[in-house]
């Protein structure tokens, strides 16, 4: 590190045209005006915060006033005061003004409109640059239309905004306006890895992507958090680090998410969300980047050429192709339409991040719950975080004399109503030990009619989704496992799902759904599933059970507790 106190964005400030980063368009456009000999005098640089609008104007200033140059110049020599003082407070022929604080209101811009009429005291030119444009109240920015009208010849000035279509339009009309577009995660890699080079800044290429990712297109936030790193780590900056730091998202904790939700396996999807999470995980950070792998993913399955701007190496691009063609585009579709749904609730309705992802994986999870199309996931019978992306068919299990089994979870899709002449779907990718049956639906207890007709588990489910989403989502990874005269018993995986559904009034929604399915009064128990003590709390593996044995455990666990 420099001695200077500076910031590490301030501090490499990029002095030139040439180090402006991601720019390119910008930095063409403003050369070729200004060889032009006659350079416009009023400019607008709008662009997302933290973009470089007024670095980008810095330059422009050099450009205009080097004292080394006969005229205005797109290279300014880097050497003379006015190149060497652009930005600091002394140096009176480059103003820097804030709008937000300094020339808001009326008062404020005619004492700066007065300042500028007299002529730069050592350059050609007396630049004003003012930040926060659109802060500008009404009468003030028409004080500044008048000066903007009939300008000094000497005045340039350098209006920049977050919010371009807040300045008003005769003002606009008067201005050359240029967009900085947000740098992509290739061009913020550039700069972190440029600054730490500078700064002698050891961090790993890993790391320094996370930053970049985790910097959400803006260079100040990136190089903040780079200056963050370096004083938290001893040595070398790492991942980890970045993550624990920073709650970054780990790249292979979001393949490995989607790689779960593509088999349609909720438990590996949960259990690798726990795992980001309780490593540290930002749940916003983490929702973001799913939006953009996911984003990613649609655009390949869309036909799409891989963009540089995505920042992908060449190993995360052939996952994402993977992933592009073990994922229906439908699944991928309801993937950002539940993340976007749930960034609504999470920005607006004050919505728990970490619930709302998890719902989201389970929905994700559960492609039975979503569009009719996608067909009955297989499962993975363990937790297998670093499975590779399922792109083949499950398989039917080869016969075995073992044990008959029964799945514990995935109900069909409509379990009430499966058919034992139908060819079933896809059983779970069980151990062959077990898989001698089918299907989960073939051998699991099937709901009986309860008074009035039967009840359709996942009709309860669609119905609760639209009523409740957070029950329906908490349900995921249950069933009906008995229906007897006036009392329905609901297997949960696990006994956080139990207590989720025990707070507020979660349990009563659902004996109101059922009741409605029921055709009349239930009595509502629920049990957990009894591989919950061998199954990692939020994991939800499946272990398969006799069908006798499984029944008779239910039944003895609904008769211990007829009511919870
Ligand atoms: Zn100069």
């Amino acid at each position: 590190m420099t001695d200077s106190g500076a910031s590490l964005y301030n501090r490499h400030r990029p002095s030139g045209f040439d180090d402006l980063v991601g720019q390119d368009h910008v930095a063409r456009a403003l050369t070729n005006a200004l060889s032009r000999g006659a350079p416009p005098r009023a400019f607008l640089f709008s662009g997302p915060r933290g973009t470089g609008k007024t670095t980008t104007a810095r330059i422009l200033a050099r450009c205009l006033t080097c004292q080394n140059s006969d005229g205005p110049t797109a290279t300014p020599c880097m050497q003379c005061d006015a190149c060497l003082k652009v930005g600091r407070p002394d140096w009176l022929d480059v103003v820097e003004v804030d709008a937000a604080s300094s020339a808001r209101r009326i008062d404020e811009m005619r004492d700066w409109l007065e300042s500028v009429r007299y002529p730069p005291v050592s350059s050609r030119y007396r630049v004003t640059i003012m930040d926060e444009a659109h802060q500008i109240q009404k009468d003030a920015a028409s004080a500044l239309l008048k000066t903007l009208e009939e300008p000094p010849p000497h005045l340039v000035v350098i209006l920049c905004t977050t919010h371009p279509w807040e300045i008003i339009g005769t003002i606009r009309s008067r201005l050359q306006h240029y967009v900085l577009r947000r740098p992509s995660v290739v061009d913020l890699k550039t700069v972190l890895s440029k600054v730490s080079d500078l700064e002698n800044i050891s961090a790993t290429p890993e790391a320094l992507d996370l930053v970049a990712r985790a910097s959400d297109g803006s260079y100040r936030d990136g190089l903040g958090l780079l200056e963050m790193l370096s004083a938290f780590s001893d040595g070398t900056i790492e991942a980890d680090d970045v993550i624990s730091l920073h709650g970054g998202v780990s790249r292979e904790s979001v393949v490995n998410l989607v790689d779960a939700m593509a088999r349609g396996d909720a438990a590996t999807a949960f259990a690798e969300l726990e795992g980001a999470l309780d490593g540290g995980a930002d749940p916003d950070q983490l929702m973001r980047a799913l939006v953009a792998h996911l984003r990613h993913i649609l655009l390949l399955q869309q036909g799409a050429s891989p963009r540089e701007e995505w920042g992908l190496t060449e190993d995360d691009l052939a996952t994402v192709t993977a992933q592009a063609k073990s994922l229906s585009d439908q699944q991928v579709i309801m993937g950002l339409d539940l993340l976007a749904d749930a960034q609504v609730r999470i920005r607006h309705g004050g919505a728990d991040s970490r619930l709302q992802l998890e719902l989201v994986a389970a929905k994700l999870g559960r492609p039975a719950l979503g569009p009719a199309t996608v067909v009955s996931p297989a499962r993975a019978a363990t937790p297998a975080s670093s499975s590779p992306p399922a792109a083949e068919e499950p398989s039917p299990p080869p016969p075995d004399p073992g044990p008959p089994a029964a799945a514990v979870e995935t109900p069909p899709p409509r379990v009430a109503t499966a058919a034992p002449d139908e060819p079933p779907p896809p059983p779970p990718e069980s151990e062959p030990d077990y898989a001698e049956d089918p299907g989960p639906e073939a051998t699991s207890p099937a709901p009986a009619a309860a008074p009035g007709g039967e009840i359709s588990w996942s009709a309860v489910i669609v119905e609760l989704q639209d009523l409740a989403p957070s029950v329906a989502g908490i349900l995921q990874g249950g069933r009906i496992s008995e229906v007897t005269d006036g009392a329905v018993t609901i297997v949960l995986p696990n006994e956080t799902r139990r207590t989720m559904l025990e707070r507020g009034g979660n349990a009563g929604r659902v004996a109101q759904v059922l009741q409605r399915h029921a055709g009349g009064p239930v009595a509502v128990s629920y049990e957990v599933s009894s591989s919950e003590e061998e199954a990692p709390e939020a994991a939800e593996v499946a272990v398969p059970l006799a069908d006798d044995e499984l029944h008779d455990r239910l039944k003895s666990m609904f008769n211990a507790t007829p009511e919870t």
